[in-house]
């Protein structure tokens, strides 16, 4: 399938500005702001990921996230807010149980897609009546937001398919060049994008599992589905590109399974392939030791915290393979499983 992206025509100089992760400067943030203000590109952090924001009803702003990051344009971006007042210029209709989880988890890493109003452009939605929105929990986020006073639109701030940006330093390797400035506060929390929930139809329908359970979900407002059917992830652009694919393949090995993964090393480092692994359970970790055998031990969101990085960190010691233990498919699990088999999709994927 080809996929509409519009191309970079110029490189720009890129300001890194690091901020207290609690207590920013405020000098700096009004200085981000000012360049939102004009339509540049502003990366931040979130407890999720690290965001690249633009003005959200801006449409030429919107257009330059697209070309920075390389990314399909049908693929629509989350508007982040900082206040619940901002989703009356938002959201024409909110739903019960959208309104419950938001006065939950919001902030937070839940996206809710909801009913958009006029006013924000097209090339937000990808074309779409709805709009995806969340209220980030990070104190550098919620001040840049509401200094700028508006919505920011925040995909994840690395080139479109790569693995998220979880450090400024990510979002630089990605992006020096492309965008106006980078916040650096530090390393991210979660490590792994927010959970994004259709409201408009009920029970409520994940469509892209992450950093907040389907369990804590469902505490509050019941059954809720999750999108499984290819009719239901056409409902979330997003999810049929490829993503967070590092360049080496990724393959994936059964859960403490020592025996499949000793011989996939035998036989991938008989063809002559550089292997690395990750794993996490105590009978995986005892195959190996060395630096391109990554032990990620529990709990679990110590796994999503590392996840993207590693896969980052071991592409650069330039491997040609990373097996990847799987986790039980429960709370975070559940997410990072589905980041695990799009990595895998996409780096063996033979078109
Ligand atoms: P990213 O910004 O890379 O974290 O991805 C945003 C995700 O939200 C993508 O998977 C989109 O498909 C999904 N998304 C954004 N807006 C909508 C929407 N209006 N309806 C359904 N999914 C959406
Ligand atoms: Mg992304």
């Amino acid at each position: 399938m080809r996929h509409r992206t519009l191309k970079i025509d110029s490189m720009i100089e890129t300001r890194f500005e690091s901020v207290a992760p609690g207590n920013p400067d405020p000098q700096v943030i009004s200085e981000a702001a000012e360049i939102l203000r004009k339509g540049g590109l502003v990366a931040f952090p979130t407890e999720t990921v690290y965001g690249l924001g633009a003005d959200a009803l801006n449409e030429e702003a919107v257009k330059k996230v697209f070309i920075a990051k390389g990314r399909p344009q049908e693929n629509p971006l989350i508007v982040h807010i900082a206040d619940r007042d901002q989703l009356i210029d938002l959201a024409d209709e909110i739903p019960e149980k959208g309104l419950h989880l938001s006065k939950e988890f919001w902030p937070g890493p839940l996206t809710l897609v909801v009913r958009k109003t006029f006013l924000i452009p097209d090339v937000v939605t990808g074309g779409m009546d709805t709009v995806a929105i969340r209220m980030p929990d990070h104190p550098v986020a919620l001040a840049l937001i509401r200094e700028f006073n508006g919505g920011i639109v925040g995909p994840s701030a690395n080139l479109s398919g790569k693995p998220s940006p979880t450090t400024a330093m990510h979002v630089l390797e990605d992006l020096r060049g492309r965008i106006d400035m980078v916040l650096n506060a530090g390393p991210v929390e979660i490590g792994i994008e927010s959970t994004v929930v259709d409201v408009t139809v009920d029970p409520p329908l994940i469509l892209r599992p992450g950093g907040l359970h389907k369990e804590s979900l469902e505490d509050i407002v019941g059954p809720v589905s999750l999108a499984a059917t290819k009719e239901q992830r056409k409902r979330s652009p997003g999810s049929v590109h490829r993503h967070y694919a590092p360049r080496a393949r990724v393959m994936l090995v059964p859960g403490g399974d020592s025996a499949v993964l000793g011989r996939l090393l035998a036989e991938l480092r008989q063809q002559g392939k550089a292997v690395a692994c990750i794993v996490h359970s105590r009978e995986m970790a005892r195959v190996e030791t060395g630096s391109l055998f990554r032990v990620l031990p529990a709990p679990i969101d110590f796994y999503a915290r590392y996840l993207f990085r590693t896969f980052r960190e071991l592409d650069q010691e330039g491997v040609d393979v990373i097996l990847v233990e799987e986790v039980a498919e429960q709370g975070l699990g559940m997410a990072v499983m589905d980041r695990l088999r799009k990595a895998s999709e996409a780096t063996n994927e033979t078109s």
